[in-house]
């Protein structure tokens, strides 16, 4: 007889509900399971994370289970892509939290690794995205977005995913992710999931935990006031409705913005006229004392 090879049954791989969830903190760990999904034709998910869980991390999670056989969820602080010191040391960090959660929706594996397990050597890769990483956020946080798709690419090179899951909170990191696939001719669909808010309407962030009571009070105006700039949308230009948008932030005193721009949903270039675009979005970040939010708001 010849030898048995024990393959692994989709159950045993599968998060049955809070059953059992594979923590992984080496990549070859997670080729491993990734190896012995594929041998059992099971169809990968992927929601990269940097942690700090909220519902609308878990939102992606729980669309991921819908539509694979397999979800998989990383968790890393991504150092190479904060241009801002103190913003990486203070990035909330909650791992045994993160995984606890993770596990009662029913993830099935989380990888988790270490700055070095990533980047064993500094990855010198550059990217050119044109235009899209040179506007608003690009330009506020230089390197940002090379960064992240440095990671997203290695990322992915790891896990392998069928399908990955993109908040579109991170609208232009959205973007910058499609044409990093597109370049680089990578076999993942890319995902996009609507931006999950409180309550009261501010958009969910690891960051707003950072908030003080105050902060958190006045923090939904973001969200108001993008909303009441969709509907002068109707009778303002671009340029008019930019410069109420900003008048209408300076009332809170505490709140800086950072920038507000109008531009074309596909290549984030600023628009003048509203025919201009067959899709218009409003982008926003702002500081709130020392948090810097972002939100965003489609126009048109
Ligand atoms: P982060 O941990 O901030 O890197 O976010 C991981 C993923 O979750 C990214 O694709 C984000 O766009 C997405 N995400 C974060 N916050 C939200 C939200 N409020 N709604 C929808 N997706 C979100």
């Amino acid at each position: 007889m010849g030898k048995i090879n024990k393959i692994p049954t989709f159950a045993s791989l599968k998060n049955q509900k809070g059953l059992l969830m594979n923590t992984y903190n080496t990549i070859a760990e997670t080729q491993s399971f990734v190896h012995q999904c594929r041998q059992n034709n099971l169809k990968i998910g992927f929601v990269p994370t940097m942690g700090a869980l909220h519902q609308g991390h878990l939102s992606l999670i729980e669309k991921a289970k819908a539509e694979n056989d397999i979800v998989i969820a990383s968790i890393f602080v991504n150092p190479i892509q904060f241009n801002n010191k103190e913003d990486l040391q203070k990035y909330p960090r909650t791992l045994e939290k993160d995984a606890a959660m993770l596990q009662s929706i029913g993830c099935d594996a989380i990888f988790a690794p270490s700055e070095t397990e990533m980047y064993p050597e500094p990855d010198t890769t550059v990217f050119d995205f044109g235009m899209l990483d040179k506007v608003m956020e690009g330009k506020f946080r230089p390197g940002h977005f090379n960064g992240v798709a440095v990671v997203v690419k290695r990322l992915f090179e790891i896990v392998k995913p069928d399908n990955a899951y993109f908040g579109e909170k991170d609208y232009q990191q959205l973007q910058i992710i499609k044409a990093m696939v597109a370049q680089k001719n990578l076999a993942v669909n890319i995902i996009p999931y609507p931006i999950v808010r409180e309550a009261d309407g501010l958009a969910m962030s690891s960051r707003n935990m950072r908030l003080t009571e105050e902060e958190r009070t006045i923090a939904p105006f973001i969200h108001k006031t993008l909303s009441e700039a969709k509907e002068k949308a109707k009778q303002l230009s671009p340029s008019e409705l930019t410069t109420w948008v900003l008048n209408q932030i300076q009332i809170q005193a505490i709140m800086k913005t950072e920038y507000f721009e109008i531009v074309d949903a596909s290549t984030l270039l600023a628009i003048t006229n509203w025919n201009d675009s067959e899709h218009a979005i409003g982008c926003i970040a702002i500081f709130l004392g020392n948090v810097r939010l972002i939100d965003n708001i489609l126009l048109k």
